[in-house]
């Protein structure tokens, strides 16, 4: 008989009946978390994997082995079901579940179809509709898994973030609740790191402006050098050291120098990542290249190693030990990393509220020949293979002169003026598109070159003035994309007019070929070198 505190498998099917009537998120959450909260803490991993459309988390790969023919005898026998049977409880489908899957040998057919008759016999039709929903390919019922997880974060108080990397780590939403409604924060982040297992690295967006950065961090961020190098991860536990690149590969052989680093440090165990730099004799960096040839050789690493030293810059500390620090804040990350390791080898950084320092920094950085800054938010846990607005990487510009190939008119502020420039670049006789911009010209810039494109009309449509392409235009950019918009194939990311370039006629605006060089270098760098490590 079910005792008094296990829950009626009804009040989870009510549950997905509830999520599957309203398309609001914020509302699933809230029924989520409600019911999640009632729960006795052993019901919460089932409860949780059933809404989800999953008999068994992806991490044990297990199967019901439930055929069609199967259910379809399960089904006709259930009629006979007596009626007045008790009701199911959620634990009850648990273990007839397990029950299920462990069935074998010879007679493992007949005894899943036993079992499976039991319990759909005791199921109400409600009941029934959620049980074969999740018997049928484990389809979805309620919810997927981004609002459960959301539900989980609610139900448990803790930030959505960590929810997620603990399932990425352990495959098993249901464990993952369990452990958020009982353990909280600390227990999450006990999942964060496995010791000489490699993590995926969190992720930097491409910031846009210096004081939406701020704003988005509050007022007050913390900006480091963004070198130009390798991202790697270093594991020590006791003896041993692993280390590994961005691409989770064991890079550990190419690194000497790291190794006798990490073996150096006053520490048990911890998690290091950090960026290793090619450098010169003066200690500069060298380019890419240079760097990719030490983690691509296999022999000779010694040689090398006085060819092409390597600089460390460390930036961060997930796990020191034997405790797991990713779900602490970053500032607390930082104090941390501080103690352990030489200044020498951190990551040079400020923490400022002023764009102006934020700006004399960049200028330091581009001097000491590294790539730029990260922002980074003072209060924000390690998001484990997660891109967002807590990291922001800030780059200078990179320009490219183009052509004004046509004019929108504008809206708002800008209406009855020309406003959003159609840019484009030569490709022999013709051109080709690559974006379009509104940014960076004053009113009365916008308003003088208004008048020399409508001397350059070709034609006219209700919202585009196309003229002939003798504007040229340097374009300030952060990054060029592939495009399927453009017939180019090509879009330029935060294009906006840096310069009128009066000193050049359209001859001299940049090429399609160039274009597609310096996409091809961009790439060079950023993928395909990665790729290889
Ligand atoms: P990107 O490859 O342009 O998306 O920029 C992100 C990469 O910058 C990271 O994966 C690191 O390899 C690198 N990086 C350099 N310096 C830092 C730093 N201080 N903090 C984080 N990442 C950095």
């Amino acid at each position: 008989m079910p005792t008094g505190s296990e829950t009626p498998f009804e009040a989870l099917a009510e549950l997905t009946r509830k999520l599957e009537s309203t398309t609001k998120r914020l509302e699933k959450r809230r029924l989520i978390a409600e019911f999640l909260r009632s729960l006795p803490r052993e019901e919460v991993g089932p409860a949780v994997l059933i809404a989800i459309g999953r008999i068994f988390p992806e991490a044990e790969q297990k199967a019901l082995n439930v055929g069609w023919a199967t259910l379809e005898k399960a089904l006709e026998t259930t009629r006979q079901v007596r009626l007045d049977a008790r009701p199911l409880t959620i634990r009850d489908v648990r273990r007839a579940f397990d029950g299920i899957a462990a069935a074998s040998g010879t007679d493992s057919v007949r005894a899943r179809r036993r079992l499976l008759s039991s319990l759909l016999g005791q199921a109400t039709e409600g009941e029934r509709e959620v049980l074969l929903k999740s018997i049928f390919g484990e389809m979805r019922i309620g919810v997927n898994e981004g609002v459960m997880l959301e539900g989980i974060a609610d139900a448990a108080g803790v930030d959505p973030d960590l929810v997620r990397s603990a399932h990425m780590f352990l495959g098993d939403l249901g464990r993952v609740a369990e452990v958020a409604l009982s353990e909280g924060t600390s227990g999450l982040a006990a999942f964060g790191v496995r010791l000489l297992s490699p993590v995926k690295p969190m992720m930097a967006e491409m910031a846009d402006d210096i004081d939406a950065v701020l704003e988005e961090h509050g007022g007050t961020t913390a900006v480091e050098f963004k070198f130009d190098g390798a991202r790697i991860q270093i594991h020590r536990k006791g003896e041993a050291v692993r280390v590994f690149s961005r691409r989770l590969t064991d890079v550990t052989e190419s690194v000497p120098e790291v190794v006798e680093i990490a073996r150096g440090l006053p520490a048990d165990s911890f998690l290091l990542e950090g960026e290793v730099v090619a450098v010169d004799a003066s200690g500069r960096p060298l380019p890419f290249q240079d760097l990719m040839r030490r983690f691509r050789r296999v022999h000779e690493i010694e040689a090398l190693r006085k060819e092409i030293p390597l600089n460390l810059y460390l930036f961060d500390l997930l796990y020191l030990n034997g405790r797991s620090l990713m779900s602490s804040a970053y500032r607390e990350r930082w104090a941390a990393l501080e103690r352990l390791v030489p200044p020498k080898i951190l990551a040079k950084r400020i923490i400022t509220s002023s764009r102006s320092e934020i700006e004399s920094f960049l200028k330091e950085a581009l001097e000491a020949g590294h790539e730029g800054l990260m922002a980074k938010q003072l209060d924000s846990p390690y998001t484990v293979g997660k891109r967002g607005k807590r990291w922001f990487k800030i780059k200078p510009a990179d320009t490219l002169d183009a052509g004004i190939l046509a004019a929108e008119w504008g809206h708002g502020r800008r209406q009855g003026t020309l406003s959003n420039y159609w840019l484009g670049v030569r490709d022999g006789g013709r051109w080709q598109m690559i974006g379009k911009t509104f940014k960076g010209l004053t009113d009365q810039e916008r308003l003088d070159l208004m008048d020399r494109l409508i001397a350059l009309k070709t034609r006219e449509e209700p919202w585009v003035v196309h003229v002939r392409p003798e504007v040229v235009v340097e374009i300030a950019y952060n990054e060029i994309q592939r495009s399927p918009h453009y017939e180019s194939g090509f879009a330029l990311r935060f294009a906006r007019v840096a310069r009128i370039r009066d000193d050049k006629g359209p001859g001299e605006a940049d090429t399609y070929a160039r274009l597609k060089e310096l996409y091809a270098k961009q790439f060079e760098r950023k993928g395909k070198a990665y790729e290889e490590v």
